[in-house]
């Protein structure tokens, strides 16, 4: 077979993954990213055996591993710092093959982009124009027009792609509660593990990153779009500065100009996430809540299914139908359940709260890890090695 060209819009961990596990097949690839650089905001990212497993058929498990930090344990506590549940990241590795592994996502995504070509990367080249007719497909961008065999929209939540080939898709929902994020300068003695604090309609996780600094997250049920009165950082002290230890310590450790603050949506599910020789994939296709942290997991389980499907056959819709088969109900199954848990989470009367603290009380580990199975033991297609709960127990 001659070889094939894929033009693949949006340079973030789904396009660049994607891009990667064409690369490896034979593809010659593209990635037009609009942004004038490819580089990712200053947060950490935690992958979860799935992830690593998908990463593993991109030949980066290891790489990304050696930049991550694996913590023994964790759990969630509830307001007034108590363990509601715990889990064991060796209980997790034995179940599912890979520990969870928690990074910076630049270095992620440094990985990523060292693993292409440096001529495949077009940064400045936001795309403007997405055609698909049966005999010519064309992608318009800044720095001109492509006519590859095969086009990748990972362009992210607002997806261009979509709004163009899939003009009656509803747009993204708001989640009903809103987002910081943030890492802290290196600690002299950093927590010894990480955990999610449940409160009433607010939360507030943190988890090791390498190096002594720590990855922090909170949540506010809001209104979209609500301003801070203040910055966003005096905003996080005004709600969480009291809250159990180490909280307090690590905002202290937070530069004050380092908050990321974002509204949370995910997208009602899509008909089908392909249409003729274009195919959605990451948050273009299921963006969802981060709630389970697998946003960006289910975006590598994507691309590494993508290339799969399209390994060794000429027809490039027919293939693209399967990976729509393939990705669409698991994807879109994990985007409600993520959904679902942030309702619970964000949960503020306070009866509904101490009955779900209690019911996360009582639950042992084991049921949680069992129930974490369906998202979290998945065989990438093609790959005879399976990790799968009943082999492990
Ligand atoms: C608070 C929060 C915490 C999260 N935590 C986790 C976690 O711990 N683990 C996890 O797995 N996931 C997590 N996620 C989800 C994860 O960040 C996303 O699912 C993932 O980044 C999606 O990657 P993507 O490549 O599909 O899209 P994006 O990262 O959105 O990338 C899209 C890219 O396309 C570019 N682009 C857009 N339009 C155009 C255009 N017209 N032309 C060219 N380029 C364009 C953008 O500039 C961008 O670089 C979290 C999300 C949030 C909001």
């Amino acid at each position: 077979m001659p070889q094939r060209a894929a033009t693949i819009i949006g340079g973030g961990i789904g396009g660049l993954a994607a891009a990667i596990a064409l690369h490896r097949r034979g593809w010659r690839v593209e990635v037009l990213e609009r942004a004038t650089e490819f580089t990712e905001i200053g947060a950490g990212i935690s992958l979860w055996p799935n992830a690593l497993h998908a990463l593993e058929m991109l030949g980066l498990a290891d790489a990304v591993r050696a930049l991550g930090a694996v913590e023994a344990t964790g759990g969630v506590r509830d307001r007034r710092g108590r363990w509601l549940s715990r889990t064991d990241n060796a209980e997790l590795a034995r179940r599912f093959g890979h520990p969870l592994v928690v990074l910076h996502r630049a270095d992620l995504l440094r990985v990523l982009t060292e693993a292409l070509p440096a001529d495949s990367l077009r940064s400045g080249s936001e795309v403007t124009v997405v055609r698909d007719d049966d005999h010519s497909l064309v992608v318009e961008h800044r720095g001109g027009a492509s006519r590859p065999d095969l086009v990748v929209g990972a362009d992210g939540l607002r997806s261009a792609v979509r709004r163009a080939l899939w003009p009656d898709a509803a747009g993204p929902r708001y989640a009903g509660y809103t987002a910081w994020r943030m890492v802290t300068e290196p600690l002299a003695e950093p927590p010894a593990e990480g955990a999610a604090t449940w409160g009433r309609g607010e939360r507030f996780g943190y988890t090791a990153l390498p190096g002594g600094r720590m990855y922090c997250f909170a949540t506010a049920s809001l209104p979209a779009g609500t301003a801070s009165s203040s910055s966003e950082y005096a905003e996080l002290l005004r709600r969480f500065g009291s809250w159990p230890a180490p909280v307090p310590a690590l905002l202290a450790a937070v530069p004050a100009d380092a908050v990321l603050r974002h509204d949370l949506y995910d997208l009602p599910p899509l008909p089908s996430f392909v249409r003729g020789r274009v195919a959605l994939l990451g948050d273009a296709a299921h963006a969802m809540t981060p709630n389970l942290g697998q946003g960006a997991c289910q975006a590598l389980e994507d691309a590494v299914t993508l290339a799969h499907c399209l390994d060794g056959t000429p027809d490039v819709a027919a293939a693209l139908r399967s990976y729509d088969l393939l990705r669409r109900p698991r994807t879109q199954a994990i985007t409600r359940r993520s959904a679902r848990l942030g309702a619970v989470g964000q949960l503020s009367w306070p009866p509904a709260v101490l009955l779900r603290d209690t019911a996360a009380r009582l639950t042992p580990m084991w049921a949680t890890l069992r129930s974490m199975t369906p998202v979290l033991s998945w065989t990438a297609p093609g790959d005879p090695v399976t990790a799968t709960e009943s082999e492990s127990n």
